[in-house]
């Protein structure tokens, strides 16, 4: 069987001597794995098009549930986000968490993961957006998408909708406030050492300006989910500590990209 598709290379693996293994975000297929014969040679025929971030149209064969690449040309290579070690950087993370809530699959949550990814790389290379806010919003909107979609509306247990100070139950995927932590009788707990506490401990303290962010980003049309922004320092740190601890714990697993991004901020 051959077909041609669009898609974005995320993420690129040696196999063999000389070639390699592609995955590819397709609209219609989902994310596949597919081997590119003589990719890791300077000279190889599809070694210009089978680079990480090409956003390109493939054209591939299946063999035996193997996917093959035959050929295909670049759309867009995004060779900007080359242009700063922080962007690549982010942009690879944004790759691994794409790869990690897209499976091989015709379906509209692959879909608008993709779409996302498409838009976050363009905003990183065009380096006009916080890349902190661009984080955010994928990470936050991913995890909507993927399933883990959090109920921001108001406080879970006395429906009050904006006190001045909120806590984000990132498990149980709702929010608390003060008043009510403190009925609860727990202590907040620093988030980013949620990793050794039990599940339903990960707690992250989140200003009213951050929980907005957080609601826009959520309930906002694809086209429009970056247009906004946060001045505040501060609000800027608790949403991004926010959504990251979010996707990580629904994920249930840490990325090194992500170190290597925080390293080279
Ligand atoms: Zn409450």
């Amino acid at each position: 069987m051959v077909f041609a598709t669009d898609g974005i290379i995320t993420r690129v693996s040696e196999y063999g001597v000389s070639d390699k293994i592609i995955n590819i975000i397709t609209p219609e297929y989902g994310r596949i794995g597919v081997i590119v014969k003589g990719g890791r040679s300077p000279g190889g025929k599809n070694t210009p098009i089978s680079q990480l971030f090409t956003y390109g149209n493939f054209e591939i064969y299946k063999k035996n549930s193997a996917y093959w690449l035959r050929g295909g040309s670049i759309i867009n290579p995004f060779y900007d986000l080359s242009i700063e070690i922080s962007g690549l950087a982010l942009a690879t993370y944004l790759c691994d968490l794409a790869n990690e809530l897209t499976d091989e699959e015709d379906s509209d949550d692959n879909r608008e993961i993709l779409r996302l990814l498409l838009n976050s790389l363009y905003l990183i290379g065009r380096r006009k957006k916080d890349k902190t806010l661009i984080k955010s919003v994928f990470e936050m909107r991913a995890a909507a998408i993927s399933g883990y979609c959090p109920e921001l509306s108001y406080c879970a247990y006395c429906r009050e909708p904006n006190p001045d100070l909120m806590y984000l139950d990132v498990m149980g995927g709702k929010l608390i406030c003060t008043d009510c932590m403190a009925k609860r009788g727990r202590k907040a707990d620093i988030s980013k050492e949620f990793e050794d506490m039990p599940e339903a401990s990960v707690i992250c303290p989140v200003s009213l300006s951050a929980v907005a962010a957080m609601r826009y980003i959520i309930s906002s049309s694809q086209d429009k989910v970056f247009s906004f922004n946060l001045k505040d320092e501060n609000d800027i740190h608790d949403l991004s500590r926010t959504c990251e601890t979010y996707i990580l714990s629904h994920v249930g697993r840490g990325f090194d990209s992500l170190d290597f991004y925080k390293a080279v901020k």
